[in-house]
């Protein structure tokens, strides 16, 4: 079976865990050894999948289920909390049924989706969830058909679902597949990443309804127990965090001179696409500011949402997406938007 089908998209990039696999703590350094390899393990528990346990869908509906993994490898085993109950005795449930309305939310009034599929594809979640029942997962992601979400390590990480851009990230790398399907290696791959971090950022400065210079545009800033770090800065690349004890700093380059060329392995984090996807998140950071757009949703989103929805494919480069953003501005908003975008591309180096 082909691997490039799908992707394993988690939100925490291999080279901060490796970084977690030097940390004084022997405990650390065990939880972070198992996640790494945990998270790229083949899927070899869809057995574990219930026959028949899911009912049918009716269409357009938003349907949350959570579900409780119990500390183990269990997806969809006892149900914590479904579409229209109350809340349920468990924070990382209720975190995780937010989180999934208020991206399904999102989605269908900004850009009339109705759910990743854009078909009302049922939303479910899985809490708690280990791949290893003895080791803590200090991870959350999408695995091409619902959410698991880790309680993390304790120590550097707490639970994966108290970010909002980070369940907005994962649900869209689920519209991604449905969507452009961008290869999730090099150039493809880290505009997929890219994808996520655009869309789960706007998520976020949508729910809390924060105008562009108001956002933090940092991701995951809320998965780390210690304040002041962030996993990516979409505005300022590589300055997520600074020559931080155990992590290390920041890998991402702010444009093309600082691309990273690494080789599509595990271990190279598939080319880079977690390393590389500071670039085009500049360039989506640099085209709001040029549009002088008060809402990263509005103008800024829409010809991001376009360019993904109808203009790249899963071979796309960043110049392909350069030109596709700058098209579906030119479609959206007329000429001076198209050299907006076009002078952001720029000021990133991807075109001259
Ligand atoms: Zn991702």
């Amino acid at each position: 079976m082909s691997t490039k089908k799908r992707c394993r998209c988690s939100i925490v990039p291999p080279h901060l865990l490796d970084a977690l696999r030097r940390h004084p703590d022997p405990k650390v350094r065990k939880i972070a050894e198992a996640t790494l390899f945990l998270t790229h393990a083949a899927r070899v528990k869809r057995g574990i999948l219930a026959q028949g346990a899911r009912p049918p869908l009716p269409t357009g509906t938003l349907r949350r289920t959570i579900y409780d993994g119990a500390q183990g490898p269990h997806i969809r085993g006892n149900i914590l909390r479904s579409e229209g109950q109350p809340l349920a005795d468990d924070r990382a449930a209720n975190d995780a049924y937010d989180a999934s309305g208020d991206t399904y939310e999102f989605y269908r009034s900004v850009f009339g989706r109705v759910s990743v599929d854009g078909k009302g594809l049922r939303l479910d979640s899985t809490v708690h969830y280990r791949e290893d029942p003895e080791e803590p997962f200090d991870n959350a992601m999408w695995d091409g058909e619902e959410m698991l979400y880790g309680d993390g390590d304790g120590l550097i990480f707490g639970s994966f679902t108290k970010s909002l851009e980070v369940i907005g990230h994962e649900l869209t790398h689920g519209v991604t597949q449905y969507t452009a399907n961008l290869a999730y290696h090099d150039q493809p791959g880290a505009l997929n990443e890219s994808m996520s971090d655009v869309f789960g950022t706007m998520v976020k400065q949508w729910k809390l309804n924060q105008k562009v210079d108001q956002a933090d545009w940092l991701i995951g800033s809320d998965l780390f127990l210690q304040k002041g770090l962030a996993l990516r800065s979409m505005k300022n690349p590589g300055e997520a965090y600074k020559d931080v004890p155990d992590l290390g700093s920041d890998p991402q380059p702010a444009d093309m001179d600082g691309y990273v060329q690494l080789p599509n392995t595990r271990a190279g984090d598939n080319g880079g696409v977690h390393i590389n996807s500071g670039i085009p998140n500049r360039a989506f950071y640099l085209t709001c500011m040029n549009l002088g757009a008060t809402h990263s949703w509005e103008m800024p989103g829409q010809i991001w949402y376009a360019a993904l929805t109808s203009r790249l494919t899963a071979n796309s480069t960043f110049v392909d997406a350069a030109n596709g953003t700058i098209s579906a501005a030119r479609d959206v908003a007329g000429e001076g938007a198209a050299s907006a975008v076009r002078a952001a591309w720029q000021e990133v180096r991807v075109l001259k």
